[in-house]
């Protein structure tokens, strides 16, 4: 049973991060992305204990790990911080598939530069 609730667990970290079935999309487009948020006034950096009091320290911690052990890396990412507009530990968002991105997201208060927002508007067809 405790196998079993740590596969359960893994699998919540894994799906909350990039979605049901999703995979880190390609470090060229992590990379691209990483190089929006680090110049984008929106990326601001958080204590820990801003984390804790929102409760969602130990899953980022996971989530962190597990991208370690992937060897997801990125230049610049100890510039990463948290995107005020989302809430979003940008140095884990920049891995998600942008479908859970947008499954996830308030587009309202996004930066006019931001990835997310040119990312949806190459995915939607002309006739939309
Ligand atoms: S608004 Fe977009 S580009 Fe800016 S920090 Fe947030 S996710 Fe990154």
């Amino acid at each position: 049973m405790k196998v079993l609730s740590h596969a359960l667990q893994f699998y919540k970290w894994w799906s909350s991060w990039l979605g049901d079935g999703g995979k880190p999309v390609a470090q060229q487009l992590a990379q691209s992305r990483a190089d929006t948020c680090r110049i984008c006034p929106l990326n601001k950096e958080m204590s820990l204990i801003t984390l804790l009091a929102e409760g969602v320290a130990s899953t980022v911690h996971r989530q962190m790990e597990i991208r370690n052990n992937l060897k997801l890396r990125v230049e610049g990412e100890h510039e990463l911080h948290i995107c005020s507009a989302c809430s979003c530990v940008l140095g884990l968002k920049i891995w998600s598939p942008i479908r859970h991105v947008l499954d996830n997201t308030d587009l309202s208060d996004l930066h006019p530069q931001c990835w997310i927002l040119k990312e949806t508007n190459n995915t939607q067809s002309p006739c939309s």
